[in-house]
């Protein structure tokens, strides 16, 4: 039964009876043991199953690409340029802009962090281990995995208020402006993880622009979510390269994205796109590590969308596993608390997260109380740097994995929690 009254509104011998009433529910809810997931954005076995065909390409006898290519031996650094071009044309990336990679972007951002501690960046005056510290700039609630490369090589990380239209650029304007030592800056420009924020024009313009006082300052622009719309339109994919570099600052840009959450999550593709001069300064360090990638996927990709418009009509058969599932996790997230005022909650029109707030100060609880009625959710604080998230409010909700039996029991399981944290607290 939804809650009527607003919580903070409650008298106190209201709040106890809420407390009881929600304190009763979760009892209930502990009694039925059980064992549910939550915590990250996996595909669910029914959209692996939309790419099963790849098993069984490229097929027998066929191992070259349309310029002749063995994609079985050594070579080919750039990777294929029929795939490139597909997904240059989804990105709004010109082919010779865009590398294809291995199986995971993340190794890729990984890696130019790495290379640009040892040996410094096109732009960089040193390599950045010759600073004295080095600083990003952390849009915030973020992707875990970014910060966590960031913290584990010791590089600051300066958190950044999140809006539904992307960051606080008129912050990072004037920290980018002053302080040299902030060299980069994580971003999900398209259905960010977790908020589902879509940057707008002006924010991508004002990013690509802007002064800064490191000369090698560089945006990280992680668009995973380039083509994952939960409805029929897509977002625009601006194209930050030409953006930056008519706005002076060819090198800004390192561009990502992968198949991770289009074919298979772990043996997929991934794409690097930059300037002339990033992609040569990459493949020379890059070049030493591998002779190639491996192109045998690459084919196999290649051949099983065939063109853009492929990789469109592929999305459009996740989206109607996908929406269903958001569309379930928002309402009982509407019946449940919305008249409580007890929480916020975004709405994302792409992706595969929502970013849900709690009731200041109770994310830990809310998630202590889920983890022991057997839901697991993220961890509290995961999309923060340094996985602090100052308020303890923000809960990320991954609603992809489970099915929609298990999402239901889930989600009403989570509101639970949440109406009873609250409650406590304002009983406190
Ligand atoms: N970037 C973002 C924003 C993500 O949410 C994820 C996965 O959840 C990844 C990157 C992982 O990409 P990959 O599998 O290509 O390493």
């Amino acid at each position: 039964m939804p809650t009527q009254t607003q919580i903070g509104l409650m008298s106190h011998e209201e709040l106890r009876s809420e407390h009881e009433r929600q304190s009763a529910k979760y009892a209930q809810l502990k009694a039925e043991k059980l064992v549910l997931d939550l915590t990250r954005g996996k595909p669910a076995p029914e959209q692996l199953d939309l790419s099963a065909a790849l098993l069984s390409l490229p097929g027998d006898g066929d191992y070259r690409d349309g310029n002749g290519t063995d994609c079985r031996n050594y070579g080919g650094l750039t990777g294929l340029p029929e795939l490139r071009a597909i997904f240059g044309e989804l990105l709004g990336i010109p082919t010779s802009n865009l590398l294809a990679g291995n199986n995971a972007s993340l190794e890729i951002m990984h890696d130019l962090i790495v290379f640009s501690l040892l040996h410094g960046g096109v732009d960089s005056p040193r390599p950045w281990t010759q600073e004295p510290t080095v600083k990003f700039l952390c849009p915030s609630p973020g992707y875990d995995r970014h910060f966590a490369i960031t913290e584990s090589f010791g590089i600051e990380m300066v958190a950044i208020p999140m809006r539904h239209d992307g960051p606080d650029v008129d912050a990072i304007a004037h920290l980018v402006a002053t302080d040299p030592q902030i060299k980069g800056m994580w971003a999900v420009p398209t259905y960010s993880n977790p908020t589902g924020a879509v940057f707008s024009e002006e924010v991508v313009r004002a990013l690509a622009s802007m002064p800064t006082a490191a000369p090698d300052f560089r945006l990280f622009w992680d668009n995973a979510y380039a083509v994952h719309p939960l409805a029929d339109e897509f977002a625009p994919a601006y194209d930050i390269l030409g953006i930056a570099a008519e706005a002076g600052n060819p090198n800004r840009p390192y561009v990502f994205a992968s198949t991770s959450k289009i074919t298979f999550a772990g043996a997929g593709v991934s794409f690097f796109g930059s300037s002339d001069a990033n992609l040569a300064w990459y493949q020379s360090y890059v070049g030493k590590k591998s002779i190639g990638p491996d192109k045998v996927n690459q084919l196999r990709h290649l051949r099983f969308f065939g063109d853009a418009d492929g990789v469109r009509a592929h999305m459009a058969k996740h989206r109607e596993i996908l929406a269903p599932k958001f569309a379930l996790v928002l309402r009982i997230l509407e019946d449940r608390l919305g008249a409580s005022k007890v929480a916020s909650w975004t709405e994302p029109k792409g992706g595969y997260f929502i970013s849900l707030d709690v009731v200041e100060g109770t994310a830990k609880r809310v998630i202590g109380l889920a983890e022991d009625a057997g839901i697991a959710l993220t961890a509290a604080g995961s999309a923060f740097p340094y996985g602090t998230d100052p308020e303890d409010k923000n809960i990320r909700l991954a609603p992809s994995f489970p099915s929609i039996e298990d999402l239901e029991t889930a989600m009403d399981g989570v509101a639970t929690c949440v109406l009873l944290a609250a409650a406590e607290q304002a009983l406190d």
